[in-house]
């Protein structure tokens, strides 16, 4: 059975100093790029969405590994792009329509310091280096906890908002908190996405549902053991959210 992983980074940045919270969304830069040069070593080519989507169908095989970035952090274009671009890897950013050249500022209320969003310039500049910009609905909402028709304007809105700055479609989603339930994941496949990515942990099966699929998270703590344990084993299937 074919299975693919697609990893899940946050912010590459140093971490703030204690008692900053969610230090673990940090990966710093150095870590990456050695994360980035083990793929490459061991034969895999890290793939946006888009790229990585044939091979979750089951059209193609191959050494790949799916890279996404949650939030859409400057540091995300001025630390992890060079190291991608260096590698010859792509990868899908998943920003907020409404959010762009803000801060996390949904983050406020648990402590997290605020870092700087792409601009609506830099989104481009991420898309125009031979990346990918997914979305994450308009102002990272808590989908569950809304009326259905909020959620789809969230969902749907964020897609043509996008699509209109960068000129090209945006066709992979991801859920904020990774909070869904199976009715987001119908209006998310409704607005015309192609796919949606959880916190759910594991590999992905080829020909699983494309609306719910599961990541592999790497966090400030993730050092090369645990790395390569949660690339080339199973070590993260069953692991829950
Ligand atoms: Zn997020």
């Amino acid at each position: 059975m074919q299975q693919y992983a697609i990893l899940t980074y946050h912010q590459i940045d140093l971490a703030p100093p204690p008692p900053a919270q969610f230090r673990s969304l940090y990966v710093a830069p150095s870590a990456f790029a050695r994360q980035m040069a083990c793929l490459k070593a061991l034969g895999y080519r890290g793939v946006s969405m888009r790229e990585l989507l044939p091979y979750l169908r089951g059209d193609r095989v191959g050494k790949v590994v799916g890279l996404t970035f949650d939030d859409g952090y400057c540091n995300n274009l001025e630390r992890a792009l060079p190291v991608l671009q260096k590698c010859g890897f792509t990868a899908t950013c998943y920003v907020m329509s409404h959010l762009l050249g803000k801060t996390n500022v949904w983050d406020i209320e648990n402590g997290v310091t605020q870092a700087a969003l792409m601009s609506a310039a830099q989104i481009r500049q991420w898309a125009q280096a031979g990346m990918e910009i997914g979305a994450h609905t308009q102002t990272h909402c808590k989908l569950p906890l809304m009326a259905d028709a909020d959620a789809m304007r969230e969902i749907s809105d964020c897609k043509a908002e996008l699509g209109a700055l960068l000129g090209e479609p945006v066709e992979h989603f991801c859920y904020p908190y990774g909070l869904y339930e199976a009715r987001h994941a119908a209006m998310a496949q409704a607005a015309g996405y192609q796919s949606a990515t959880t916190t759910q942990r594991g590999k992905v099966v080829v020909g699983t549902d494309f609306f719910q699929l599961r990541r592999i998270p790497v966090v400030r703590s993730t050092f090369m053991p645990q790395f390569l344990l949660k690339l080339l084993t199973g070590y993260e299937n069953g692991k829950g959210a």
